[in-house]
């Protein structure tokens, strides 16, 4: 596929089971080498599960890098990386997963095509999204809403954000 301009992405990244940390760590590894240049990531949160409630708490994070690659591509490499981290393919929707990467922002293009749709179809009413990424780019506006990313998770209900728990580990 023909690279285009570089421009930032920003990915929510999470998983709920296996070691939490070391599978979010080692997928930092494999979105620099794949994808792009890394320039921050958020604090680690754990979370309680979204629909389906009876599975374990999620940790999540969000990424921004810089890369030229199409956006298909890089949702391409993203499932690659959630099948090498052991997720099971035909898993039920919100599900229990050892890895998940959304594509939530990519800046300057919107998306609405049947396998991707940029911002990230459900990003703006998740505290576990917000809140990550408001901590790396709060002054960003979601496209298609036209709010900054800090107003969009101040309107979370209360009770969603206290429930995004920073959590502290040496290792990340
Ligand atoms: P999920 O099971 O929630 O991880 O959903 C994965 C599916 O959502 C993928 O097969 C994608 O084709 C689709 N999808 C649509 N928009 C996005 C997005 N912005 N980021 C990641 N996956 C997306």
């Amino acid at each position: 596929m023909s690279k285009g301009k570089e421009r930032y992405v920003y990915l929510g990244i999470g998983g709920n089971l296996g070691d939490r940390v070391s599978t979010l760590s080692n997928s930092l590894t494999a979105i620099q080498e794949r994808i792009g240049t890394i320039e921050r990531h958020s604090s680690l949160y754990e979370t309680p599960p979204w629909g389906y409630t009876q599975q374990p708490e999620f940790l999540n994070a969000a990424v921004v890098l810089k890369t030229n690659l199409p956006a298909l591509e890089i949702l391409g490499i993203a499932k690659e990386l959630e099948r090498a981290a052991g997720r099971a393919t035909n898993h039920p929707r919100w599900h229990e997963r050892p890895l998940d990467i959304d594509i939530l922002i990519v800046e300057g293009e919107v998306i609405n095509s049947e396998e991707l749709t940029v911002p990230h179809i459900y990003m703006a009413a998740r505290a576990f999204v917000l809140v990550p990424l408001a901590e790396i780019a709060p002054e960003i506006v979601h496209q298609t809403i036209g709010l900054r990313i800090e107003t969009l998770r101040d309107l979370c209900p209360p009770s969603d954000r206290s429930n995004v728990k920073k959590y502290l580990t040496p290792d990340w």
